[in-house]
């Protein structure tokens, strides 16, 4: 493998030295390195700055807040899929981490990096979109929020502009008991999703009172599948009614061929993974 071109490497200890450090022209951002570093190592990106935010440790935070759970930026995903208060609220998340890489980078690899990396086939971005995350930005202007369609502009492209940096997710809760799934189809266990799909189900008596289905790898970006949520909302909470409305997963996806699949072939496992997810989320919300 190549080395990456030479760069400045500058370490702040605050968010506002991290901010100050960001305004330079060509100033990037390593969290956990393991998509950037690759990037550098093949001189796909050349950044003349690396502004190294590991220690900045506010940013490694998951806490309660009023209306949900805040995810700091740095939570490394090894350390998301053990965690206590996502467990109780997001169980989903340790799910979804077992499919993400290997053991060592996912002690390395972190939310806002998955996030900002943009991967349409990673799990953050997916779980964010599932979840109705709100993605927390600092720039020298002060704080923003964006909402997943937002901040999820294309293949590797997000809104953030190069002197901000994200500085964690909020995760409101459900609106009552829920039940969720993941499931993921990859060429090799580690390997990045060729289709996902994350699912989330609120019953009230016997009626679907939400229901809400996620996929990655079938888009430019994570998205929802809308019209099948919108047409099992109100109806009767079986798994029949769940089956009929598969064929509307589908609609208005645009999945690409490429090396690991075709378009069909991404296409033909959306209901399948659709199904899985949503009537394990079924079962789980009516335990
Ligand atoms: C072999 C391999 C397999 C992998 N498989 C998967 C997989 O199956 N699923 C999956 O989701 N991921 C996978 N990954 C990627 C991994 O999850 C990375 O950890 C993640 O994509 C990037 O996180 P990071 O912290 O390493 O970010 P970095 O590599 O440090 O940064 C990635 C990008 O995000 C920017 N960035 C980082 N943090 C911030 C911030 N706080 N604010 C603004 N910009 C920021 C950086 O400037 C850079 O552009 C894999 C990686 C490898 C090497």
């Amino acid at each position: 493998m190549m080395k990456p071109a030479a760069f400045e490497y500058v370490r702040p200890e605050t968010l506002a030295e991290a901010v100050t450090a960001l305004d330079h022209d060509d100033a990037r951002i390593i969290a956990g390195g393991q998509s950037l570093l690759p990037m550098m190592n093949f001189r796909l990106v050349q950044p003349e700055r690396l502004v190294d935010i590991n220690r900045i440790t506010e940013l490694e935070r998951i806490e309660r807040t009023k209306t949900g759970l805040r995810i700091g930026a740095l939570t490394r995903h090894a350390n998301a899929a053990r965690d206590p208060l996502l467990a109780e609220h997001f169980p989903i998340v340790a799910e979804a981490m077992g499919h993400v890489a290997h053991v060592a980078i996912r002690n390395r690899g972190t939310v806002a990096g998955s996030l900002c990396h943009a991967d349409p086939s990673a799990e953050w971005p997916l779980l964010v979109t599932l979840l109705d995350g709100e993605i927390e930005i600092l720039g020298s202007d002060g704080h923003r929020s964006a909402e997943p369609s937002e901040f999820f502009l294309a293949p590797l492209v997000t809104d953030i502009e190069e002197q901000e940096l994200v500085t964690g997710v909020h995760l409101p809760l459900p609106a009552g008991p829920s039940g969720m799934a993941f499931e993921e189809v990859a060429q090799r266990a580690g390997d990045f999703a060729v289709v996902a799909a994350g699912a989330m189900v609120r019953v009230e008596n016997d009626t679907f009172a939400e229901v809400r289905l996620g996929l990655g790898g079938v888009f430019d970006t994570s998205v929802r599948a809308r019209a099948l949520e919108g047409a099992l909302t109100g109806q009767r909470a079986r798994a029949e009614e769940l089956e009929a409305a598969l064929p509307l997963a589908i609609e208005d996806l645009e999945p690409n061929d490429d090396l690991h699949a075709s378009a069909d072939y991404r296409l033909s496992l959306v209901p399948v993974l659709a199904r899985r997810a949503l009537i394990r989320a079924l079962h789980r919300a009516t335990q």
